[in-house]
């Protein structure tokens, strides 16, 4: 019986060219055995790829010009003796053998080109041509036709649906105007156009799986259509699980983490995503080393969630048994662990609102396209500072409530009018209440009213300064913070507030806003004069309400600096309700702590994070094992503990308790640590 929780996939890319030759080393038992041996126990393999090529006899869909074997047929084949989950991959809205016959059906730009570029954040360009759905019926005539035909002839699991998204920006084709037009929608208003353009391939997922269930009930149905945040919850009946593709190189170290924690809680099985590249998709010749690659799935493990791998085969159609050595190392370190780390109850002390809008798509631009404020940087910058100062966090949809959790933080204006009245009753039973910079408004002019009236905020409004300065004033907060103004380097809200909002950190701006015709020496100018409250404190029934106008998290993303953690910090721990915290610890930052609940025990993970230095072209590798020593973390236990054990080296742990704190040292750690904490 496969069991979800203890997935071990490997995405195998295979986007090959027409002007190549195609699995003329393919061994089916080679290519078996190399992943058995990799404790690989699920696998997508390709029917169909962006060039738009098939990689079996098909009728429907061009067969790879240079194929010289039945590559799905002998994989499919293989896989389904060796008991290992198969899953048949289809590129949908990338294909360029199809774009090529069907010009006709390209997507277009707003300017009337064909959308044919897409730029990664890493500023490299792809050049795949992106076929609209609504051009033509070539989903009905081709695709549909196309998945049949492979299910028909194959044995699989499931099948993955790639590219059934469209690239921000894009279709403006005649018939998505007229379809817009029919449905009164305005196609002029980004909004408008980027929820038709998903709704368009969400009712394709829908289309696939009543053809899916039509050949087996219940077959997998991997797509990435419903990845915006708040159509999430639309993928269930349709989708069988989510896949979390985040590539470290491609999104940072921090939209995973997120992501996990909104994903986690849709009530479908979630999979984390990474790949053995040291770059994006495709780069060949190259493989993380195991450790890197063990600590990238030690954090799907930290979030409870089991993992992926991604690989890209050689046109040859043989497995590089190098880099399965490596993933092998990696899936035997979760083999033993994914037990105890998957699919247990995660404990929870901060709760931070869903965005209104964070699209995956965002990983990836249409040419010419810039964001000036980029929604992701802030909820990673969150994500890092909530991450390092350990506290337990989770990402809540607007059904959940905030019942155990000591503190619920807002960054963004994504509060609907009954999460503010939530908000208020979180608060006023005792409840911490951190608000800063966008999380100071909420959805619409209504709940922004209630949201601020709860703040005690008369009006914001955004400064002109590219930066400001935050000098507290408050002694409680001053701890480990340098005695001078700070700067942000981010634009700030101007608050007004109401009397009994106390101050605790002064605004103060340079003495003029930068530009070329009025400029002070290099950068912006030296603080100057105050201009209002740049943190406030409110006391509201038993809870406290903390208000911040610069963006904090925001800057501390883009910059680092570290006053900004310790600034949170110091708020956090300050106004915490007591009794809401569940874990203490002596853990750096570079050290993620991660409590659950499984089968009455508390679980404990920690993953440490040592990156070697790196050139600014570069991005963070972990090349080396440095174990971090020392590092004591406190648990609270809502039972009696017996016994604290790691069932990875079957060792107990010494430990000790005060006043139902369980105490106790963890060993050196490498990649992962997991400990039973138990009755
Ligand atoms: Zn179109």
């Amino acid at each position: 019986m496969f069991d979800y929780n203890t997935m071990r996939y490997i995405h195998l890319d295979f986007h090959t060219p027409g002007f190549v030759n195609v699995g003329d080393k393919f061994d089916p038992v080679a290519f078996g055995e190399t992943l058995e041996k990799a404790k690989v126990n699920a696998i997508a393999v390709f029917a169909l790829c962006h060039h738009g090529y098939a990689y079996y006899p098909s009728k429907v869909a061009v067969p790879h010009h240079g194929l010289q074997t039945d590559l799905l047929g002998g994989m499919t084949e293989e896989l389904k003796k060796r008991g290992i989950q198969c899953i048949i991959y289809f590129s949908q809205n990338v294909n360029e053998a199809f774009s090529e016959a069907h010009p006709e059906s390209v997507a277009v730009n707003s300017d009337g080109s064909p959308v044919d570029s897409q730029i990664l954040l890493s500023g490299n360009e792809l050049y795949w041509r992106w076929l609209c759905p609504n051009r033509g019926d070539w989903i009905d005539s081709y695709f549909l036709p196309l998945i049949k035909e492979t299910l028909a002839n194959y044995y699989t699991d499931g099948i993955f649906i790639d590219m059934a998204g469209f690239l921000p920006g894009s279709c403006y084709c005649d018939s998505c105007r007229a379809k817009m037009k029919k449905a009164g929608l305005d196609i002029n208003d980004p909004d408008q156009h980027s929820d038709f353009m998903a709704k368009t391939n969400q009712e394709i997922a829908r289309k696939l799986r009543v053809l899916l269930d039509g050949v087996r009930p219940g077959l997998r149905l991997l797509d990435g259509c419903f990845c915006r945040l708040e159509d999430a919850p639309l993928a269930k009946g349709v989708l069988s699980e989510f896949y979390l593709e985040t590539l470290p190189v491609q999104v940072g170290w921090f939209l995973f983490p997120f992501l996990s924690r909104y994903f986690r809680n849709i009530d479908l099985p979630v999979m984390g995503m990474t790949g053995r590249f040291l770059n994006n998709w495709g780069d060949f010749g190259t493989v993380k080393t195991a450790h890197q690659l063990k600590v990238e799935v030690a954090t799907h493990m930290a979030a409870g969630l089991p993992s992926g791998v991604g690989d890209h085969m050689h046109f040859n159609g043989q497995l590089d048994d190098a880099v399965y050595k490596i993933i092998g190392e990696a899936f035997s370190f979760l083999e033993e662990r994914q037990l105890y780390c998957v699919g247990g109850k995660p404990i929870t002390e901060v709760i931070v609102p869903l965005p209104k809008k964070l699209s995956t798509h965002a990983a990836i631009m249409a040419k010419g396209i810039q964001h000036a404020f980029d929604p992701m940087t802030a909820v990673t910058g969150l994500t890092k500072m909530l991450t390092e100062l350990h506290f337990q966090w989770d990402v809540s949809n607007e059904k959940m409530d905030f019942p155990e959790c000591g503190a619920v933080v807002l960054n963004h204006d994504t509060c609907e009018l009954e999460t503010v009245e939530k908000l208020e009753r979180f608060v006023e039973s005792g409840g911490l209440l951190v608000a800063c910079h966008e999380g100071l408004k909420a959805k619409t002019a209504e709940a922004t009213r209630k949201l601020q009236a709860m703040l005690g905020i008369k009006s914001v409004r955004m400064l002109e300064d590219p930066g400001v300065y935050y000098e507290l004033k408050d002694s409680c907060l001053k701890k480990d913070m340098p005695d001078m103004p700070v700067y942000t380097h981010t634009r700030c809200y101007k608050m007004e507030l109401e009397a009994d909002v106390k101050t605790l950190a002064e605004l103060a701006l340079a003495p003029c806003v930068r530009s070329r015709e009025n400029f002070y020496g290099h950068f912006h100018g030296a603080p100057d004069k105050v201009a209002g409250v740049a943190a406030g404190l409110r006391r509201r029934g038993k809870g406290h309400i903390v208000v911040i106008g610069p963006s904090l998290f925001f800057s501390y993303m883009k910059t680092g600096n570290a006053h900004h953690i310790t600034l949170i910090r110091n708020i956090l721990e300050k106004y915490f309700p007591a009794g809401k915290r569940r874990i203490k610890t002596s853990a750096p930052g570079i050290v993620e702590l991660a409590l659950s609940r499984k089968n009455e025990n508390l679980v404990l993970q920690a993953v440490p994070f040592v990156a070697s230095r790196r050139h600014v072209e570069s991005f963070e590798v972990l090349n080396d094992i440095v174990p971090v020593h020392g590092v004591t973390v406190s648990v609270k236990a809502p039972f009696k503990v017996s016994k604290v054990f790691d069932p990875v080296s079957k060792k107990y742990l010494k430990f000790t308790e005060k006043g139902g704190w369980i105490k106790f040292r963890l060993p050196a750690l490498k990649e992962h640590f997991v400990g039973l904490i138990q009755r």
